[in-house]
């Protein structure tokens, strides 16, 4: 089976709600999708989320170099899916969204190919997926009253941006537990909004009041690692690394400074399932575990994130509510919510079977 082309589309998705971090706030998303034709019936789907400030890449760059990427990969044999993969990964330094949009796709050809889902293909169904909910940093009355709403629509496990004034956010998180009672799960996500002294300070005194804190996830600049390593040093609750960790190399390098107690994997950050299988295969020897996110992307390329995550058993957390967000789901089959639980379709690859 031969790739005959890669064919690029646009999409735009207003979301339902504005999505705000420590480092942007977004009201529509911009998706690309592709399909990868055969010379068979077969086609392959992926999908990028351009997220400038995380990853560097814009709409028109990751369109680009998928143009780059398909100039080398036209005319290859999938029955040779390595040198498939090396050429992605080593024809275009960088572009990772643009990678992962390939590199998804063509997961998704292996699968079909064997007539499978692709988490058969990974691995199996290991783990029944069930989401976290983002509560967007904004004012403490509207964080309580999102929280509490959020549990109320049947979610559990609540992931609360902050990374902004630390003596602000430890007061939004205190009330926010106390509005919410005990038994909801919160994570917590600086998105790099603090320095280690302050991601301290913050955990120390959130642990003294007693606020139940599952993890604390990027709390310091993307290239600190030893503050990482500093504030994991320094608080009790785990610290998970985020935009620190995008490349294998970069699992290598914190699991070796033992500056982390998990790392969350985003296809869009490391090119796709080839180079997550790595990290996984990092984390799972180093003992520590997994979680799985997403940026703000659709349905499309969030099922192959689920699929990977399903499918490995150090993926433990699973950040995969972007698509909830989605004012529209712009694929035909794929992934679809019940509440907080991601379910799949029996149908082959990403279960996907067109664009809507
Ligand atoms: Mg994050």
């Amino acid at each position: 089976m031969k790739i005959t082309d890669i064919k690029i589309q646009i999409i735009n998705i207003p979301l339902t709600t504005t999505f705000k971090t420590a480092l942007r706030s977004v009201d529509q998303i911009e998706n690309i999708v592709i399909t990868i034709t055969t010379d068979t019936d077969l086609v392959g789907f992926g999908g990028a989320a351009p997220t400038a400030v995380i990853t560097g890449e814009t709409t028109a760059s990751i369109c680009g170099a998928i143009e780059h990427i398909r100039d080398n990969l036209v005319g290859m044999n999938l029955t040779e899916s390595e040198n498939i993969f090396q050429r992605l990964n080593n024809c275009i330094i960088g572009n990772s969204s643009a990678k992962a949009a390939v590199d998804m796709a063509i997961y998704d050809l292996l699968a079909k190919k064997l007539n499978v889902p692709l988490f058969q293909l990974l691995g199996g169904m290991i783990n029944p997926l069930e989401t976290d909910i983002t509560v967007s940093l904004d004012t403490q009355e509207k964080m309580i009253s999102e929280s509490k709403e959020k549990l109320n629509g049947g979610f559990n496990i609540l992931k609360i941006k902050v990374g902004g004034d630390p003596g602000l956010d430890i007061k939004r998180l205190q009330t926010i537990r106390e509005a919410i009672g005990s038994e909801a799960l919160i994570r917590i996500d600086a998105n790099q909004g603090w320095n280690a002294k302050e991601a301290v300070q913050v955990g120390e005194e959130l642990e003294c009041k007693g606020v139940d804190i599952e993890l604390m996830e990027q709390p310091v600049p993307a290239h600190d690692f030893e503050g990482l390593r500093y504030v994991r040093e320094n608080v009790s609750m785990p610290v998970y690394a985020d935009e620190s960790i995008f490349s294998p190399h970069d699992a290598l390098t914190l699991v070796s400074m033992n500056a982390v107690d998990g790392l969350n994997i985003k296809l869009m950050k490391c090119g796709g399932i080839y180079n997550a299988l790595k990290i996984v295969a990092i984390a799972e020897t180093a003992g520590i575990p997994c979680m799985i996110g997403s940026m703000m992307e659709s349905h499309i390329s969030v099922a192959a994130a689920a699929h990977l995550a399903a499918s490995r058993t150090v993926i433990k957390r699973y950040d995969l509510d972007a698509p909830l967000f989605c004012s529209f789901n712009p694929a035909v089959g794929g992934i679809s919510y019940q509440g907080s639980k991601v379910c799949f379709s029996d149908a082959p690859g990403l279960g996907i079977e067109s664009i809507g």
